[in-house]
């Protein structure tokens, strides 16, 4: 058996760095801490789950401990690491089901605890109808809900990419959904006129979206709002998420953007042998220049990956994020990349902005949709800085990762203009309606 790895948490950032290790180094004892009773879980995969898009709850786990434990890896659920010595290379873990705690040594170590949902201390916030939804428990129990009818009328708080898919699962089963965000907007990656075609798109199909509203708090099912409460059968939260970074911190290591873990490009963080993948941790902005924190799978995986290499004995490098992401309500789907126009006035940029309404395919094809995209470029070198995409048609906003990948290579909107994409009628005009935003441009 050679040196000892114990990662912390049981889903893709520590389980994704643990088996990626363990390919490239299978000499390694490793083991797993995981305090819920899942691992490899997909999250992305419960508002499919719960509006009843995806029948089975164990399709979202990729993993089982059972297949973890073939391939080598010592998983215990239920067990909670509570501290780190880093002098003397242990941790402390509680077994949480035998009430017991013991100590474990380490010779390197992963933190992937996560990040949790954000619950503001708002009177009634622990109230039995009000629900978070990270884990498959949560998962199950809303779909139940939703299926015994239970819940007719459904208060979602939050305009965040998460709270609008909930609002579509519920309305899957025919509840009646209101959206509460405080803000002006929903969906704050994007720019305002670009979330107000995402709010309209909601209000043709029945979600009620309620901006500009404070929810001050949760009272036998009611939702305390300013100018009259909200009846709610159930409320799901959807108010973005805060790394899970208590352990690191009060093992005295370095903590970055928004108290999320801070990581060098190998994923090491400011302990030697201590490395750090996933939600916990922070990234960094290859357009803002900046440590940012954005909670995905997808970075989560990439992360994961660079760890494991260079626990295992190799030297891989995260070269950072540009933010992209992609989520849909109902037939409306929507993508961003790099910077939104108050992201690149943060990060100093002197930009210009273009907004083109095309079509998802060729306008003379049946049921042509229409498409938003913006893009937004820097005013002297034209570089693309940042892209959306609001429209409709399945999958055009998978579009972004031509702008994705635009950006991610420093392209200017005159060479965007000029990629060798492709075209045929039901797929799209012959001018992709990314060309024609940077066409607008120049
Ligand atoms: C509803 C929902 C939808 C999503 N949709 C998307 C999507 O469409 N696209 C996308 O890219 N991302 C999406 N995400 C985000 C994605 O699921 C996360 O980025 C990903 O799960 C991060 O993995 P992680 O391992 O870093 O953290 P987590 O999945 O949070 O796992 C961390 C684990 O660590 C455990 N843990 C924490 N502290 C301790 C401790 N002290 N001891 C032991 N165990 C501990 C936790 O129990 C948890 O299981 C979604 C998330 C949610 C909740």
């Amino acid at each position: 058996m050679g040196s000892r790895l114990v990662v912390v948490g049981g889903n893709a950032g520590a389980m994704g760095t643990a088996a990626q290790a363990l390919r490239a180094d299978p000499s390694l004892e490793v083991i797993a801490f995981e305090r819920g009773g899942w691992t490899s879980s997909a999250a992305c995969g419960i508002p499919f789950f719960v509006g009843g898009e995806i029948d089975s709850l164990d399709s979202l786990v990729a993993r089982t401990p059972e297949e973890h434990r073939r391939r080598g890896i010592d998983v215990r659920l239920r067990h909670e690491v509570t501290a780190v010595d880093l002098d003397r290379r242990v941790l402390e873990a509680r077994d949480l089901e035998n009430a017991r705690t013991y100590e474990t040594g380490f010779d390197q170590l992963v933190l992937g605890t996560g990040a949790r949902p954000l619950r503001p201390p708002l009177p009634g916030i622990d109230a039995a109808f009000v629900h978070g939804v990270q884990t498959l428990d949560d998962a199950e129990v809303l779909f139940r809900k939703a299926e015994n009818q239970d819940c007719r009328r459904v208060v979602v708080v939050g305009g965040g990419y998460i709270g609008l898919e909930m609002a579509e699962a519920f309305k899957r089963w025919g509840a009646s959904v209101i959206v509460v965000e405080a803000g002006d907007q929903v969906m704050r990656s994007l720019d305002p006129e670009m979330a107000a075609f995402v709010s309209e798109a909601m209000e043709r199909i029945g979600i009620e979206v309620r901006l500009g509203t404070h929810v001050n708090g949760f009272d036998d099912h009611r939702v305390i709002v300013e100018g009259g409460d909200l009846p709610a059968d159930l409320v799901v939260l959807g108010l973005g998420v805060t790394p899970n970074s208590e352990l690191a911190r009060d093992t005295g290591i370095e903590l970055g953007a928004r108290n999320a873990i801070k990581v060098d490009r190998r994923q090491q963080t400011s302990a030697a042998g201590v490395w750090s993948a996933g939600d916990c941790c922070e990234s960094y902005h290859l357009v803002s220049e900046r440590g940012v924190h954005i909670a995905l799978g997808t970075v989560a995986n990439r992360q994961a990956r660079v760890a494991g290499l260079n626990i295992g004995g190799g030297r891989a490098e995260f070269p950072g994020v540009i933010g992209t992401a992609i989520t849909r309500v109902c037939e409306t789907e929507i993508g961003r990349t790099g910077l939104s126009e108050p992201e690149a006035t943060e990060a100093g940029f002197d930009f210009e902005s273009a907004r083109i309404i095309s079509t998802n395919h060729a306008g003379y094809y049946p049921d042509a949709r229409p498409i938003v995209v913006k893009l937004i470029v820097e005013r002297a070198t034209r570089r693309l800085l940042g892209g959306q995409i609001v429209g409709g048609g399945p999958g055009v906003a998978k579009r972004i990762d031509v702008v994705a990948t635009a950006i991610w290579n420093r392209m200017t909107a005159e060479e965007l203009v000029n990629l060798d994409l492709s075209y045929a009628p039901p797929f799209s005009p012959v001018w992709d309606p990314v060309q024609t935003a940077a066409r607008q441009l120049l």
